[in-house]
């Protein structure tokens, strides 16, 4: 069984840290006139199916709300939990299923991004438990093959650290130099392929683990200067770091969803205000760095509850929040951006 022992340090991070935290009432960016071009929402989960589902499980009904809202794309993907509450035995399969058979109905709208379902609980139980050196090739060489066949068009949701914000969620920490979660990014370059992860810098009840993060993230550019790497949420971190880790990894993407329950996201720098507003110093951020945000609503399609009418709302405010934009950073933020990144 490998061990723990066997963990490399974490590097010092390449920024320094800028350790505040934000004021919730500080200065906001009034919404524009709707933004009405293309959107491709680059961050959207597909539960396995369940006894409770909500809608959008099913495919066409999937596909004909992405239609109603005017989504051109989207990037479909695991939570970093699925492997969690997959109950199908060994690798969870409920998942993967449904997003592929999506992918296969509406072909080149949708992206399938993969890997977290049997990789990030994994991860984390592996790293406190012991793991034998075979459970982990497996499972990479599934990623490989998928990633190979075209049946998986990007790795993602990775979670590294993901802790419990709304008290019931389900802690998933691995420790960063874990040699399955350094392999996974030395796959992920040999592949060509962004690697969608969540990292949160900060725990809900405050503690920093940011020289962890951004630690590990200068160790994962070192070791792969043509890294793809997309932090999930603005990378939960303020703007000012943000804009520093912008300036040292050209290449670095994040996406953005519309954080406005700041209860459920505590010491990680919700990006609007309570009505969907973007903060002053976020909508600055957009426009002097336009090339490096994607949209990524989260989306939680077939989760119990779920409505398809509340994905729609959703876009609509996505639509008002950019066009409080500048144009050009608008339409790099909604299309052209994940163009350039993921091909269209
Ligand atoms: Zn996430």
């Amino acid at each position: 069984m490998a061990t723990e022992t066997a963990l490399q340090p974490i590097p010092s991070p390449d920024i320094s840290i800028h350790s505040i935290r934000s004021d919730a009432g500080r200065p906001i960016r009034t919404f524009g006139k709707k933004y009405k071009g293309k959107i491709w929402d680059t961050h959207v989960h597909l539960d396995p199916p369940g006894k409770q589902s909500g809608e959008g499980g099913n495919p066409d009904q999937l596909l004909a709300v992405l239609e109603k809202a005017g989504i051109h794309r989207v990037n479909i993907m695991p939570t970093p939990n699925e492997g969690s509450f997959d109950k199908a035995k060994y690798f969870p399969r409920g998942g993967t299923a449904g997003r592929e058979a999506l992918h296969s109905k509406g072909s080149r709208q949708i992206r399938v991004f993969c890997g977290a379902e049997f990789l990030s609980v994994w991860m984390g139980k592996a790293a406190t438990k012991g793991y034998k050196q075979k459970e982990f090739q497996e499972r990479i060489i599934a990623l490989d093959v998928a990633l190979t066949e075209g049946r998986c068009h990007g790795i993602g949701e990775i979670g590294l650290f993901h802790f419990n914000k709304s008290g019931r969620q389900l802690v998933l920490e691995v420790p960063p130099t874990f040699p399955p979660f350094l392999s996974l990014f030395e796959l992920a370059t040999s592949n060509e392929s962004w690697v969608d992860l969540h990292a949160e810098p900060v725990e809900p009840g405050g503690k920093s683990r940011e020289s962890e993060v951004f630690g590990i993230i200068a160790l994962l550019y070192k070791k792969h200067p043509n890294l793809k790497l997309i932090l999930s949420h603005t990378a939960m971190t303020n703007p000012t770091n943000l804009e520093a880790l912008f300036t040292v990894y050209p290449s670095l993407m994040v996406n953005f969803k519309l954080v406005r329950n700041h209860e459920r996201w505590k010491n990680l720098e919700p990006n609007c205000d309570p009505d969907g507003r973007l903060y002053e110093d976020w909508a600055v951020l957009m426009e002097a760095y336009p090339d490096r945000f994607l949209v990524g609503s989260d989306a939680k399609f077939g989760r119990k509850g779920f409505k398809l009418k509340r994905y729609q709302k959703e876009i609509r405010l996505f639509r008002k929040v950019l066009g409080g934009l500048d144009s050009n950073t608008a339409r790099k933020i909604a299309w052209e951006n994940a163009v350039r990144v993921f091909g269209n």
